[in-house]
């Protein structure tokens, strides 16, 4: 052991600085590889059509609590999530490989139930299973997916296309599935005081939803093809808007400015924050988990975005140099901070 080494806490890096860290050494060598690290997907060139891969990992006690996911909605939303980076590069998901490590406390039944989620997000999504590995674990449950999806060249839409004066724009509701976690948090609390207590869920399906359950925007893959509009630049939300806007900003090398009262949230989310003595609007900034669609596109595709239900548009792109703002409902204009899930998310 070099006891003069110091040795850096990788808290200090946190998760970007770790990945930057670890990919700096990283030279492309083939010409087949168009976009390697830094986007939600990586874009290989095969032929006509572009094949577009990523991964995702979950471990147990970081990313679930067996306490109240049930496996069955484990195996559909590891899915899902790797589904999303996918729609993220405008592209279509056609394959998974599953890799899972696994302790002696679960059983073959156990093991079932995780795949009938498995299965049930390909068949819904019509994504064929083709691989993966098996092993044990001596800590609970690891789950590693990766997808591989389809797009041609030109349809492809990275982190870096957006330009000043480009609409910025979100799928769906926000802050969702963040407040439907902290519910069932709550609940496990109650739980583990006193285990007859019945946990106190009704009202709120549609947040528990948005936690156990969420879906990968594939539909709005199909409605950009229908509406003829490719987007400048797009990324998923998974770690909370503001993050996800900080890394398409600073990709593209722009500022923006974001609404406050554009923010679109569920009833059932605000009736949940303000439960819980949570900000509503800081769950969806910094909540994550939404595996929604943020995206940019051009002033002329205004006409087609502004009547459709899929979409709302939330600001639009500035110069750098102006900075990323939150203008509030009162007027004034703040700083977007970038406080998505540091480690661990
Ligand atoms: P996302 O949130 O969209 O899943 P990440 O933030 O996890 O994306 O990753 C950002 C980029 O860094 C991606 O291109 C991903 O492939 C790459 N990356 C993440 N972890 C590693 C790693 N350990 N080794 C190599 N590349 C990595
Ligand atoms: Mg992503």
């Amino acid at each position: 052991m070099d006891k003069e080494r110091s040795q850096t806490n990788i808290s200090e890096l946190g998760e970007f600085g770790l990945i930057e860290r670890i990919t700096s050494q990283v030279q492309i060598k083939n010409k087949s590889t168009i976009k390697g690290i830094g986007d939600d997907a990586a874009i290989l060139d095969y032929g006509e059509k572009m094949v577009v891969v990523s991964s995702d990992l979950l471990t147990e006690g970081v990313h679930f609590n067996l306490m109240y996911v049930p496996l069955k909605h484990l195996g559909y939303k590891a899915v899902v999530v790797n589904l999303s980076d996918i729609c993220a590069m405008n592209a279509i998901p056609k394959q998974i490989v599953v890799n899972i490590a696994i302790s002696s406390k679960f059983s073959v039944e156990a093991v079932d139930e995780l795949y009938s989620g498995i299965h049930l997000a390909c068949e819904k999504y019509g994504v064929d299973l083709v691989g993966g590995d098996t092993t044990s674990s001596l800590t609970g449950m690891t789950i590693s997916i990766t997808v591989l999806g389809e797009a041609f060249k030109d349809e492809i839409v990275y982190r870096n296309g957006a330009k000043p004066n480009d609409l910025l724009c979100v799928t769906g509701d926000l802050g969702g599935a963040y407040m439907g976690l902290q519910l069932l948090e709550r609940e496990n609390e109650v739980f583990k005081v006193n285990e007859y207590m019945q946990p106190q869920l009704e009202g709120f399906h549609y947040i528990l939803e948005r936690q156990l359950k969420p879906e990968a925007r594939v539909d709005i893959v199909s409605a950009f093809k229908k509406l003829g509009i490719k987007p400048t630049s797009m990324i998923d939300i998974s770690d909370g808007l503001s993050s996800e806007i900080h890394h398409l900003c600073k990709n593209s090398n722009v500022g923006c400015n974001v609404y406050e009262d554009k923010i679109v949230m569920d009833y059932q989310t605000r009736v949940m924050a303000e439960e819980l003595n949570i900000n509503p609007l800081v769950a969806a900034l910094n909540g994550g988990e939404d595996y929604e669609l943020l995206f940019t596109v051009s002033m002329n595709d205004y006409d087609k975005i502004k009547n459709d239900p899929d979409f709302t548009i939330i600001g639009h792109i500035t110069e750098a140099s102006e900075g990323l703002n939150l203008i509030t409902t009162g007027g004034s204009s703040i700083r977007l901070e970038a406080q998505g899930w540091n480690h661990g998310k």
